[in-house]
């Protein structure tokens, strides 16, 4: 998916692995490693030492980040996970929307 940069903040749904089915909305992307860390998917147990900060130390769960290409985008106006194309506005600027019901997706 080449929409790496612009899907910060959107909901996504996971198309693949173990969490294949699930929404959440992007908290961070990392295009150097074509990953994004999206909410409530991809937990993984970590174990945290006892640091000064944190006198529990112990288990901790925690998303990790996750493949793009495991990833779609959900549409706002129709509530699915979609492919975007790019299209080209009225006044010059271009814009994605939606595949699905040719919405723009902001
Ligand atoms: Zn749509």
């Amino acid at each position: 998916m080449n929409t790496a940069k612009g899907i910060a903040q959107c909901p996504v749904k996971v198309m693949a692995g173990r969490d294949r089915g699930k929404t959440g909305k992007v908290l961070e992307v990392m295009p150097k490693t074509s990953r994004a860390l999206v909410e409530g998917v991809n937990y993984v147990k970590k174990h945290a030492k006892r640091t000064q900060q944190d006198q529990q130390g112990g288990i901790i769960t925690k998303e990790s980040p996750i493949s793009l290409a495991r990833l779609m985008l959900v549409c706002k106006a129709c509530n699915k996970a979609t492919r975007v194309g790019i299209i080209k506005l009225a006044d010059g600027t271009r814009s994605r929307s939606c595949k699905n019901c040719n919405e723009i997706i902001s």
